[in-house]
């Protein structure tokens, strides 16, 4: 479902004139919308129908409290994998008892912030990572509720920068060490064996990488409980993909859910899901205006004033954004690439691109920007990071303001023998 629709010509998000907000705030900046963002979680939630299920927003993919508020005010837990993405996650209002810590890099003081907050549950990812759970967990006389992240081997399709569930990823632990870890765990202080996890990889547009991987954890939670083990949990990860333009259509939440009951129902487990991309993905957009339009020999430039370090997703990914005017034009399309000011030739956000006719000063819209965009951007190029706002019906709110230059190089400190 769209948000961000044409009335009479001119792109509205909810019920706010994007053209009012782009004159208020300054461009670029993101504009997410309230009703997609409940839509998304919604669907989740209802296609899951009474299965005992917690939906923990993988906040990576946003982390602005605003948004991370939003889903916990539905009812979404948290997928976290730092101290800072679980301070956001409490700070949002959600509640430690809501929140898995996933990541292969969990420090001594994560692990101890984590543990004295009473996290729900951690998803460890190797073996010496057990051990210094344990270790920390017996010495604050706390118990650490955790999954085994699952490495299943198995292709996700998808770009092999996001690919996690392949033997030769860095993620989990080989499919075939599980049930020889599982019982050196069982023996261990401060160590409480629940479940398994995995997350084979994100923006999957296929049902049957998921269900090859649910499988084989449904077999493996089969084999731990033969064992002697106490398994009841299963956190199957993120990944569901979402319509990009020009993509094909990746599958239903309720399609999803579908296929995990099937292949998981027999067990009786609580299912854990830590949905990102799909959850805010499409709810935002960036809104930005053309500086010049430039053109070149062979090709027709619309240099606008957002650039890779705003959304990095066409450079790092070869993503595709569909871009719009924000004013509706009858005139017939052109082919533009669509560039931004920084001094990279990968600072590219579309080539070729068919767009109505555009002059300077005109704005325009990037589309399905809502997951990884602002949470990867930079100041490179000192360029400010741009404002964040969320629309609900009628209303606008700037959620994270533009800092101004003074702010930005004041972060820098001289060293003592260059000062005065
Ligand atoms: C990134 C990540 C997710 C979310 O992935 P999406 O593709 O955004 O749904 C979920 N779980 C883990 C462990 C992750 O690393």
């Amino acid at each position: 479902m769209n948000y961000f629709e044409y009335r009479n010509g001119e792109m509205f998000a909810e019920g706010v004139r994007v053209a009012d907000i782009a004159e208020k705030v300054g461009t670029p900046f993101y504009l997410y919308s309230t009703a997609s963002l409940a839509h998304q979680f919604n669907q989740f939630k209802e296609a899951f129908g009474d299965v005992d299920l917690l939906i923990c927003y993988a906040v990576k993919a946003n982390t602005n409290q605003a948004v991370i508020k939003t889903l916990a005010e539905l009812g979404a837990g948290a997928d976290v994998v730092s101290e800072g993405e679980m301070r956001r996650a409490l700070k949002a209002g959600v509640p430690a008892e809501k929140i898995v810590y996933s990541g292969v890099a969990k420090t001594v003081s994560e692990m101890t912030f984590a543990l004295n907050q009473g996290i729900y549950q951690f998803n460890v990812e190797s073996e010496p990572e057990l051990y210094q759970l344990s270790s920390i967990a017996a010495e604050l006389g706390k118990t650490a509720d955790i999954t085994f992240r699952v490495n299943p081997d198995v292709d996700a399709k998808t770009h092999a920068k996001i690919s996690t569930g392949k033997s030769e990823n860095k993620f989990g632990v080989p499919w075939k060490s599980i049930r020889e870890l599982c019982t050196r765990a069982a023996a261990l202080p401060g160590i409480k064996l629940v479940g398994l996890d995995l997350h084979i990889g994100s923006q999957i547009t296929e049902l049957d990488p998921f269900e090859a991987a649910f499988t084989r954890i449904s077999g493996l939670v089969e084999t731990l409980r033969e064992d002697g083990h106490d398994i009841s949990r299963i956190d199957l990860g993120g990944g569901l993909g979402i319509p990009y333009e020009g993509d094909d259509f990746p599958p239903l939440p309720r399609e999803y859910a579908e296929m995990v009951t099937r292949v998981t129902e027999h067990l009786n487990c609580k299912i854990i899901i830590e949905p990102g991309r799909f959850l805010v993905g499409n709810a935002g957009i960036l809104v930005s205006k053309v500086v010049y339009v430039k053109k070149g020999e062979e090709r027709e430039f619309l240099i606008i004033d957002a650039a890779m370090n705003d959304l990095v997703r066409p450079s790092m990914y070869d993503a595709y954004h569909g871009i719009v005017p924000v004013v509706e034009s009858s005139e017939e399309s052109v082919l533009y690439d669509v560039v931004g000011p920084v001094c990279e030739t990968g600072d590219t956000f579309a080539t070729n691109r068919l767009i109505t006719p555009m002059k300077s000063g005109d704005l325009l819209a990037i589309r399905s920007v809502g997951a990884y965009g602002a949470v990867m951007s930079s100041t490179y190029n000192t360029r400010p990071l741009i404002p964040e706002v969320l629309v609900k019906k009628n209303d606008f709110a700037v959620v994270r303001p533009r800092p101004t230059y003074d702010e930005i190089i004041g972060l820098d400190q001289l060293a003592p023998w260059l000062s005065e």
